[in-house]
């Protein structure tokens, strides 16, 4: 008996602490009846879909970089409900500009909304697509460090949700032609840099053994 049980714990034991073996600092922004109220309308009007809660069933993640150089700063630029300006996004939506992590230049995964919950980042993919944001630009690029803990993430993430594809934000076009792409406008669209080519092709190569498809034809 007491074999039987040690022998579960030896083979239980590495598992457990494999499947945790990186931190995820929790940074909420704010999640209130507003901001489901904006998102609902945003999966109603944008997406065509009519829902009781702003949840989504992750399909994808999309890799983004902030344009700006702190964690704080992107916490204080996604935390209010609604949008403070941007025009262009504004008449899509009220709804701020969210996603549910952000990887700082030293590898840190901060999350700022549950992996299910909606966040607008991707035009024509938020309903199915979990966003990370990582701190950089293009005159700033992505680290190392950053490079290994997205791949942490999206492996972790993998394992938990029916995800089947990858892409930068710079790739999101090459979607508006399939039945995944979702969007009542067909000239809403904005121009996108992020993460950067390079960037995708390192984690991309490491991700390999994954098969997640960037595109679907
Ligand atoms: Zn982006």
């Amino acid at each position: 008996m007491w074999k039987k049980i040690s022998l579960i714990i030896f083979i239980c034991i590495p598992t457990i602490l494999l499947a945790q073996s990186f931190e995820i600092v929790q940074k909420p922004i704010i999640w209130n009846e507003d901001r489901e109220r904006l998102s609902l309308e945003y999966l109603r009007d944008r997406h065509g879909m009519i829902q009781d809660r702003a949840t989504i069933v992750p399909a994808m993640v999309v890799v983004h970089w902030t344009a700006n150089n702190s964690v704080e700063k992107t916490f204080d630029l996604f935390n209010p409900v609604e949008l403070p300006g941007r025009p262009e996004l504004t008449k899509a939506s009220k709804l701020n500009v969210s996603s549910q992590y952000v990887i700082d230049r030293d590898g840190t995964i901060y999350q700022f909304l549950a992996d299910t919950t909606f966040a607008r980042h991707t035009i024509g993919l938020n309903y199915c697509a979990i966003g990370i944001e990582n701190i950089g630009s293009e005159r700033n690029p992505l680290t190392k460090e950053q490079l290994i803990a997205n791949e942490k993430l999206i492996r972790s993430l993998v394992k938990k949700y029916p995800i089947k594809y990858m892409l930068g934000h710079v790739e999101y076009y090459q979607l508006r032609e399939t039945s995944v792409w979702k969007e009542a406008d067909p000239n809403y669209i904005t121009f996108k840099i992020d993460p950067g080519h390079v960037f995708m092709y390192k984690l991309r190569k490491r991700l390999k053994d994954l098969k997640l498809q960037e595109k679907l034809f």
